[in-house]
This record gives structure tokens, sequence and C-alpha cells, in this order.
């Protein structure tokens, strides 16, 4: 039996999500995790089809039949979905109470209904509220969907009453697989770029091969290979400060590019511990990975990595970014013993 598919990776998930749906234990409300380009929403429209695909066979759902096509689209009247209006940064109170009432009704055309509620983490805590009731007991034949990169926002009433799921992240090497064998045309060096910047989700890879995304994407990679270029040891400090200076100073950017350089971190770090099986998301291949950069202590990568974390959650305290890298390089000298940094 093949479940759930068209969707890369997740196999366990995939088969338990299936399983569950085909015995008809699959619980009434769901949390889909996973980051931008994970394949959350893919999912979400998989798991409806699945409950109201009606051809049986080798495949749930089969993914040809009438339902199946128009959940696809997005025109099943049994499928409904909720989003912050455009503009909105948050889902609001009254939308959940019109889609909450609605839940109550019967289906129009099935014998079960799925409400898919896109951007989760944009409800307010009020909305939260307005929708535990249905999550604690859902309608008769309501599945409730909820997608959001992660579970920080929801409170944790909502995060006990929902069976989580998350998708999986992929390592480099695997997101390159994927994206040759989903495109063709590019060159490795594209393709590359694509899938280092990629968080380890094919869709954001796919969208990084998009002309506009290669620019903005290739500056992040070199920021963080000079970042990390400049951590060995005797590596005069002059030189990480200099990284520093060259990261981009708009707020969006400059969170793209720290959060890029601690994929990069992540990666040193995975392999000082587990040499060679580490699986990476930033660097294609342990061998990609410079010998002085593999010298590196683990205590400064993680030490590092605490300072930007630091720095992330910071972000929006300064008004003038640049000010901010400053002082991400004043934390890491303090950090590290004075003959880490040779002298300049
Ligand atoms: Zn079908």
């Amino acid at each position: 039996m093949i479940f759930l598919d068209g969707i890369l990776g997740n196999a366990d998930t995939r088969r338990r999500l299936g399983e569950a749906i085909s015995a008809g234990t699959l619980p009434h409300a769901i949390m889909i995790n996973g980051a931008r380009g994970s394949g959350k929403r893919t999912l979400a429209d998989a798991i409806a089809m699945a409950l109201l695909c009606r051809e049986g066979g080798e495949r749930l759902p089969c993914g040809r039949c009438v339902v199946c096509r128009r959940i696809r689209a997005h025109e099943h009247t049994d499928v409904k979905y909720l989003s912050q209006k455009a503009g909105k940064a948050t889902l609001g109170v009254d939308e959940v109470r019109i889609i909450r009432e609605d839940m109550f009704l019967s289906p129009s055309e099935s014998d079960l209904k799925v409400y898919i509620i896109e951007n989760a983490d944009a409800l307010t805590p009020q909305s939260q509220n307005a929708l535990l009731k249905v999550l604690e007991e859902p309608p008769r034949a309501v599945y409730i969907i909820l997608i959001a990169p992660s579970q920080d926002k929801i409170l944790s009433t909502i995060r006990s009453r929902v069976q989580a799921v998350n998708m999986e992240c992929f390592g480099t090497g695997e997101v390159l697989t994927h994206l040759k064998r989903l495109t063709s045309g590019h060159s490795e060096e594209r393709l590359t770029l694509a899938a280092q910047a990629s968080g380890g989700a094919i869709g954001a890879a796919l969208e990084n091969l998009e002309d506009e995304k290669q620019n903005e994407r290739r500056a992040l990679v070199e920021c963080t290979l000079a970042f990390v270029g400049a951590l060995p040891q005797r590596v005069p400090f002059s030189k990480l400060y200099g990284a520093l200076l060259d990261f981009p100073t708009a707020r969006d950017q400059l969170r793209a590019a720290l959060e890029c350089t601690l994929v990069a971190l992540r990666d040193l770090i995975a392999v000082r511990v587990l040499g060679e099986d580490a699986e990476l998301h930033f660097f294609k291949s342990e061998g990609d990975i410079s010998p002085a950069l593999k010298t590196v202590s683990a205590r400064r990568l993680v030490s590092v990595t605490d300072i930007l974390l630091g720095a992330i959650a910071d972000i929006d305290k300064y008004v003038i970014t640049s000010t901010l890298l400053t002082e991400i390089s004043v934390r890491i000298k303090k950090h590290s013993k004075a003959d880490n940094f040779a002298k300049d």
C-alpha cells in the first residue's frame, strides 16, 4: 500500500498517518510543524484527500479521482481553509468563530469535513482559545489540521489537544539529489547554492532556484563562509570582525544571514561529534569543509552558537542593526580565551 504519495521523504510519518486513515483511527485534531517549504501544506492536502478519496486500490489517496483533483485544486466544498487576510499579521478571533460555527453544519457532498488552518502561529491567544473547545471535542465527522512552522507561538492548552506531526528536514546532499531529479537545466553551482540555504526543505530549495533568490542566497552563503572561516584559532580577530561588518543590515536579511550561519555552525559541531556520519544542512559533505575549519573546538562552536541565538532573539530591540553586529563581535571576543585569536 502506498500512503500519501507525492510528499518527499517523511516515510514513517506517511505510513503512520496512512494506516490511521485506513483504520479510521486518525486523531481529529492534528498539527503539522516544519520549516518553510518542508511540505506542510502538501501533506495537509494529502491527508484531506486520503480521508475523502473513495477510489480504493493500492494508493491512498488515489490522487486521480474527481474528489482528489478537486481537493488538490482547493475546490472541494468540504475541505475549508483558514488563513489570515492579505497584509494582516494575525488571524483574528472573529474569523475563528465563523469557521467554528461552520464546523457544526453537515458536510455538503461527502460524509466528513476537513478544516485546514494555515499559519496557525498567526492565531492570537484569543483566537486559539476560541478554537480550544472544538479541538477538545471536534464536532462529529470533522477533522482539523493546523499548520505552523513550530509550536513556539501555540498555547500549551492547544498543543496538548492536537497530535503533532513534524516534517522531516533533509541533509544538503539529499536536497541536492531531489533538486536534480525535480528540475533540469541548472548548473551544479546554482543547485548547490539553492540546497545550501534551504534549511533542509525541498520547497525552500526550489524557491531558491529562482533568479532573484539566487543573488540573495549567494550573499547569505558568502557571509556565512566568511564568518565561519574566521573561527579557527590563530586567525586574527579583525577577520571575524570584518566578516560581521559585511553582514546585511536590513533586519530580515540579517536574520536570514544569522540563521544561515547557525546552520553552518551546527554542521561543524555535528562533524566534530560524528565525523563523516554527520548529516549536514549547510555544507554539501564532510569533505567540503576545510581542514582548518574542522580544527575549531566544539566549545568555541557552541559558545558562538549561543551568542548568535541570543542576537537573533534580540534583533528587534536594535534600531540600528549594525550595533548588534558590533555587539556580537564583542561578545565573541569576550568569550574566547585571549590566545584564541592571533595578534593583528
Ligand atoms: Zn482519489
